[in-house]
């Protein structure tokens, strides 16, 4: 196998790209060629604007920490960060304050938000963003790619006594980093998506790829705001590619994030098969060939096996490279059959 697509949230996709990149450039990934290209497209529903930046979470993530600049603590933002503009904001009493970007990252969104105002779309921002980043590791072995260069905000509705409705919604920022997705989450919107086109080599790289792996991204707000942009759920039902997805709940809870919030707000059991089953097999309208869960959840293995897919079950803790890079291997190995 040559060319490998990954569809990607944030941290749980970049830990996952960390181990399947290490696997390739150690061999340990059967059948992949040790120039195979990796193709990721990532979610870039979770941006937002705040203090006339253009912020996308999913796509710094996985930038940064491929490329050896995240924080390995926080997760997320530049190592090394200071945070004086943030003060400096907070001074001012400009909000939002719970919103941080630090000095480091800001030039990032500095870069992007010029380059999108002067006519570039997202896309060609975050290939030139990747050119520091990505380009000089891994050459043109690795592509960042959006889904999409039009704009798609995910928004939650919580509960809330004084709205008429009972109800308010919030962004999914607003939801994730001041609310911490402490209340349920009633429904969940993608504000843009149905008008949302592929970004450039979004289809492309599904439809031309070896495999397509779903790695333990989020299933709601990361894999599943991807799959609704128009036309990416058919290609990946239509690739000759096989299709292979890795669970993001292990023992029924999810590792950490929001995935069980997520997943309650569209009526889906929490669980490594009810998560593998919401996507279903393409033999049946959905977009996998293959589920892997964690060991824990061995007992599950049958009941998705019943729903048609492939399944098996292996260690899915990303504790390290080499960890992640043998869910990666036994990934391929359910549909690839080596
Ligand atoms: P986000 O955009 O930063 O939320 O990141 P993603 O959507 O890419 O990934 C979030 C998901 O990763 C969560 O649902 C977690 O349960 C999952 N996750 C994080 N670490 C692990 C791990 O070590 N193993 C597994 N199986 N899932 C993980
Ligand atoms: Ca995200």
């Amino acid at each position: 196998m040559k060319k490998l697509t990954v569809l990607s949230g944030g941290m749980g996709g970049a830990k996952f790209l960390q181990g399947l990149l290490h696997g390739i450039a150690t061999g340990r990934l059967p059948g992949v060629s040790p120039d195979a290209q990796v193709s990721v497209i990532a979610n870039n529903g979770d941006d937002w604007w705040v203090h006339g930046l253009k912020v996308c979470p999913d796509l710094d993530t996985v930038m940064y920490t491929l490329g050896e600049g995240i924080d390995p603590v926080r997760g997320w933002g530049r190592r090394e960060e200071t945070w004086s503009a943030k003060e400096e904001l907070a001074a001012y009493g400009v909000e939002p304050t719970w919103f941080g970007l630090g000095d480091r990252d800001i030039a990032t969104h500095l870069v992007r938000t010029q380059m999108l105002e002067a006519g570039y779309p997202l896309s060609a921002v975050t290939e030139a963003l990747c050119r520091r980043w990505l380009a000089p590791r891994y050459g043109d072995r690795l592509r960042l790619l959006p889904m999409t260069d039009d704009r798609v905000e995910t928004h939650v509705a919580v509960d809330d006594e004084a709205s008429p409705s009972g109800l308010r919604v919030v962004h999914f920022q607003e939801y994730w980093v001041r609310l911490r997705a402490a209340q349920p989450a009633r429904t969940v919107a993608m504000v843009g998506l149905e008008s949302a086109r592929p970004a450039p080599g979004v289809l492309e790289a599904i439809g031309e790829a070896d495999v397509v792996i779903l790695p333990p991204s989020n299933p709601v707000v990361s894999v599943g705001t991807i799959l609704g942009v128009p036309g990416v759920r058919d290609a990946v039902r239509a690739t000759d590619a096989r299709v292979v997805g890795l669970s993001p709940i292990v023992g029924d809870r999810h590792v950490r994030g929001m995935a069980e919030q997520m997943l309650t707000s569209i009526g889906v059991e929490v669980s490594a098969a009810g998560v593998g089953l919401h996507y279903g097999p393409r033999t049946a309208g959905g977009v996998l060939d293959g589920w892997l869960v964690d060991e824990r959840d061995r007992a599950q293995v049958a009941r998705v096996e019943e729903g048609g897919l492939a399944c098996a079950a292996a260690p899915l803790m990303m504790t390290d490279h080499d960890a992640t890079a043998a869910m990666a291997a036994a990934a391929l190995d359910l549909v690839t059959g080596r």
